[in-house]
């Protein structure tokens, strides 16, 4: 293989521009071609592709969002859309491609794969760790952070005015970062899309921790888990709770910012072993991280099987909760 590229797709997540940096710098030193794709298979469609050097990658590897810009395609999800697509990639002498993105952007690698041959590795790349076959996902850990910089806040200000609040996550239909920041930030309840909630049930408990002295609350509720959001729940758990309750909710604030270190560390990681993946052959895979290391995993696997959330964290909060 002597040219390959790499696009963004999907939503934006931070640590995508470490991975774009890594893919680059490592098919220059296998004395491989490397191009960007502009806006994802959006400018695959239309094009829109870029050399790039290992000096177009400078400086980027702590910067939020991606470089090559992302974005959702409809055109890409019809077959005629991929075959333009594949005669772009085919008339600049592209033989590989590297998707950085999630589930619904490897469903269109592989079928770019298997309609047109061109060979695909996937990198994922998305906040909501929603992927089958990796134990995390590149800007996961950095939402994370983010969004537990912010319940430390609110709890503060819950605490001073003897309030509950609503923390509305990212994540759509995934509980991962609620789970987590849920558990981290002390909340006294998680609301998570994977599991049924009985509101009465958790007023009930939040009405007893506050007789028990509790001076403030806070429940983290992924995005997906109440119908309508954190908003559609908030009067009724005011009028039941006798608290005040207050909705905060979170949005695309914990998609920007700074990367954190484990999300350079896993982009840098995983933009290497694609490229190496790609030029060794490997194809219609994505590359992750599990307890044995690097992983590679056929992209179908990837939304087809459903990755669990961590149920012992959900069993471990209720009793640190209090
Ligand atoms: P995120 O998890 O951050 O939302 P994602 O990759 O799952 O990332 P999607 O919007 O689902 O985001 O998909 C990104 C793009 O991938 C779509 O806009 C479309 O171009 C392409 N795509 C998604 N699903 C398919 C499909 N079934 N067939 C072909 N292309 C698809």
């Amino acid at each position: 293989m002597k040219h390959i590229a790499v696009l963004t797709s999907g939503g934006d997540a931070p640590g995508m521009n470490a991975a774009i940096r890594a893919v680059v710098r490592t098919a220059i030193h296998e004395k491989v071609e490397i191009s960007g794709v502009i806006r994802g298979y959006k400018g695959l469609i239309g094009g829109d592709i870029v050399d790039l050097s290992a000096r177009s990658v400078d400086n980027i590897m702590q910067r939020g969002g991606t470089m090559l810009y992302s974005a959702r395609c409809l055109a890409f999800m019809e077959p005629e859309g991929r075959a333009q697509a594949a005669e772009h990639l085919r008339q600049r002498g592209i033989e590989g491609l590297i998707v950085i993105g999630g589930n619904g952007s490897f469903q269109g690698a592989h079928l770019l794969s298997k309609e047109h041959g061109v060979k695909v590795v996937g990198i994922p790349g998305t906040i909501d760790n929603d992927i089958y076959g990796t134990d995390v996902t590149i800007g996961f850990n950095t939402a994370m952070n983010i969004a537990l910089d912010a319940i430390d806040r609110l709890r503060d200000t819950a605490d001073s005015h003897d309030r509950l609040f609503l923390v509305e996550v990212m994540g759509r239909h995934s509980g991962h970062i609620a789970l987590n920041v849920g558990l981290a930030g002390g909340a006294e309840e998680i609301l998570v899309p994977e599991r049924d909630y009985d509101v009465e049930e958790m007023v009930k408990s939040i009405a007893a921790g506050r007789l028990r002295g509790r001076s403030s609350s806070i429940i983290v509720v992924a995005e997906g888990a109440a119908k309508g959001g954190a908003m559609a729940i908030e009067e009724h758990i005011e009028a039941a709770s006798g608290y005040e309750v207050r909705t905060s909710i979170l949005g695309h604030v914990q998609r920007g910012g700074s990367p954190s270190t484990r999300d350079r560390v896993l982009a840098s990681r995983l933009g290497y072993h694609a490229v190496k993946a790609l030029l060794s052959g490997e194809s219609d895979v994505m590359v992750g991280v599990d307890k044995r290391g690097t992983v590679f995993v056929p992209l179908r696997e990837t939304w087809e099987k459903q990755k669990e959330i961590e149920w012992s964290l959900y069993d471990i909060n209720k009793i640190l909760a209090g």
